[in-house]
């Protein structure tokens, strides 16, 4: 078994795997290699599920070429300072992930507040202000002062989804659960908000970057 053993002073031993695959065991001082061994045989099942967790999912090709498609439209990566221009994303030689989450945060701001404003203004919605975030866990929020943030991981979804996660945090200024009366608000707008729910759930762009 393959693992990077990290000592330090630490009372407990704690295995994990890494989402590039790096098997990483961190282990107090003191404990001896052969034990090291022998947890990481106890632990092989548990491991394997995890790089075969790994391996299935879908990873971003951010090499000079490849193509993103953020909000529904194409871009093809290069290199050079880091900026979305023309269709392209220039993205640093060294660093390609910090510099993408950089530059989808600022990017998703933009989109996000000008889809919003305009769904708002549509249906009559009051909102205080958009956010960017980088949860995993959640797609968009919505606290009780009207504050919406979303994920910089909305990027990765297609438009319809998007519209859905707006209407949703949307929604919450004017109920704030998911009671009966919210999913009546939701519906309202967006009759097939099950469908795009649904979707939403199975979507994977919660694991890039
Ligand atoms: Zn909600």
């Amino acid at each position: 078994m393959e693992a990077k053993i990290i000592r330090s002073k630490r009372k407990t031993l704690a295995l994990s795997v890494t989402r590039e695959g790096e098997v990483v065991l961190r282990v107090p001082y003191g404990v001896s290699s052969t034990y090291v061994s022998r947890f990481l045989q106890v632990h092989a099942g548990w491991i394997e599920a995890q790089l075969n967790k790994v391996a299935q999912s879908p990873k971003l090709d951010l090499s000079d070429g490849a193509e993103l498609v953020l909000f529904g439209s194409a871009y093809r990566v290069g290199t050079g300072r880091a900026r979305i221009a023309d269709e392209k994303i220039y993205l640093p030689a060294e660093g390609r992930e910090g510099a993408l989450t950089r530059l989808l945060k600022k990017f998703v701001l933009q989109v996000m507040s000008q889809a919003t404003a305009r769904i708002a203004e549509t249906y009559g919605f009051a909102y205080s202000a958009v956010r960017v975030s980088s949860a995993r866990g959640r797609w968009g929020s919505c606290n009780r002062s009207g504050v919406i943030a979303y994920t910089f991981r909305v990027a990765f979804l297609p438009p319809e989804l998007c519209e859905y996660v707006i209407v949703h945090e949307l929604a919450h200024t004017v109920v704030f659960n998911h009671s009966a009366e919210f999913r009546e608000v939701v519906g309202a707008i967006l009759p097939d908000w099950k469908r795009r729910r649904k979707a939403l759930k199975e979507h994977f762009a919660m694991n890039f970057l």
